[in-house]
């Protein structure tokens, strides 16, 4: 109620100025909303596929699995608050266990938090509670917050709280993509709310709400195993905790048990990922080889993971990768092809390649690959590159552009565009 009453006030105070109050769809109730609902989905249509390639891009190899999920998450957007958000669902190809949503519908779910789930109704669960997100408004409401408290005004106009990672800050590391937008959370009290909605909707659409006790119950179980893709994961920003369990379990008492849990059409749906479990382990374990500069047992062991899902753009672009670290230039454009035609749609790729074409002296082939990731996913790396390849052409003013433009982005690259702008300003 206390929360309540400052929120009328402090409409009221705004109503004149920029701050606006919108009533919570979900809710029913009032809150402090700068944006219009036409904004939010300006904001989450902007920023949904930058999100998507900065975490993995989307996960290509089953395109069943993402029909899927498009059907569930659409049957309990159907019956939200909301209805004609124009809602879209994605897998996104990333181990680490998370789920998150944006502003307007925009919706994910990465490959490594559906293999921990048994059924259809605690997919619900988990799509149901980012829905809720979506259609209250949290991220706008969030970021009417920030602003509120001091982060300026000046950030309403670009999209500070665009996607709201429920739980994960994948970081994409020297690729230097500007990942700052992912860091901010929602508060408790949306939390709760998704929560508490989340089951509503499940329950409308037909599904057992005991999956959203299910899937809490799950949080806690590997929060307490202490395994560390989850606490980088899920648990990096909201601890699992027996609380929510409980909170769960009280909202369900409320509605009559049992309902869908379209078990069988799950475990359908989940076969591919679940045959590749292998294959993916292969590939992690690969990753950890490569950090560790044991290049040729990375290779074997990403070729291992190749054999058995040939498919999947990750274990080729790992396989170019590491052959780059070998410097095997001309050994690794064919990787990298295999990994572009495997998902074309993802950045990654064109940028080793055009690193590699760059080595091989081929600054035609080189810059057309960078160019490509850069209209995918603008990153600092490629730009860097562009600077080289300007300037390896001897086109002098549009290396200064790109090195002044690697050089904003700041880091190791930003340290090495400087250098490099420098160097070509000096008579
Ligand atoms: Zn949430």
């Amino acid at each position: 109620m206390k929360h309540l009453s400052k929120t009328l006030v402090v409409c009221a105070l705004f109503t004149a100025s920029l701050i606006g109050c919108a009533v919570n769809p979900v809710t029913g109730k009032k809150q402090m909303i700068i944006d219009s609902p036409e904004q939010d989905i300006a904001t989450g249509t902007k920023n949904y596929g930058p999100s998507q390639q900065s975490q993995g891009g989307k996960y290509t190899v089953d395109q069943g699995l993402t029909a899927y999920v498009n059907k569930v998450g659409r049957k309990l957007a159907a019956v939200s608050a909301v209805p004609n958000l124009p809602y879209e669902f994605v897998v996104l190809n990333n181990d680490v266990p998370n789920a998150w949503a944006m502003p307007g519908g925009k919706l994910a779910i990465n490959r490594g938090l559906l293999v921990h789930l048994e059924d259809e109704a605690q997919l619900a669960a988990v799509l149901g509670h980012e829905i809720v997100h979506s259609a209250a408004r949290h991220g706008a409401s969030q970021n009417t917050q920030n602003i509120l408290v001091g982060a300026g005004v000046a950030l309403a106009g670009v999209a500070v709280a665009t996607q709201k990672s429920e739980y994960a800050v994948l970081a994409v590391g020297a690729l230097g993509v500007g990942a700052n937008a992912w860091n901010s959370k929602y508060s408790r009290d949306h939390e709760t709310e998704s929560d508490k909605f989340g089951i509503d909707y499940m329950a409308k659409a037909g599904y057992d709400p005991e999956g959203a006790v299910e899937l809490q119950e799950l949080f806690v179980r590997m929060f307490d195993k202490k395994d560390s893709s989850w606490i980088d994961g899920l648990f990096s920003s909201h601890p699992a905790s027996r609380d929510r369990v409980s909170a769960n379990k009280a909202t369900i008492a409320k509605y009559p048990k049992g309902g869908l849990r379209n078990k069988e059409a799950f475990d359908q749906a989940l076969a591919q990922i679940r045959k590749d479990k292998n294959a993916y382990k292969n590939y992690e374990d690969s990753l950890k080889a490569a950090k560790d500069k044991q290049y040729d047992k990375a290779l074997a062991l990403v070729d291992n993971a190749i054999q058995q899902q040939p498919k999947e753009n990750l274990f080729w672009e790992m396989k170019g990768k590491i052959l780059l670290q070998q410097d095997k230039y001309k050994e690794a454009v064919p990787a990298f092809d295999k990994a572009i035609a495997a998902n074309s749609s993802y950045f990654r790729p064109y940028i080793y390649r055009g690193m590699a074409y760059k080595e091989l002296g081929d600054n035609n082939g080189a810059e057309r690959d960078l160019m490509a990731s850069q209209r995918i996913l603008p990153t600092q790396m490629a730009t860097y590159y562009l600077g080289d390849i300007s300037l390896a052409k001897g086109n002098r003013s549009a290396a200064a552009n790109y090195y002044q433009e690697a050089m904003q982005g700041g880091g190791e690259i930003g340290e090495a565009a400087k250098g490099k702008l420098a160097q070509l300003q000096t008579p």
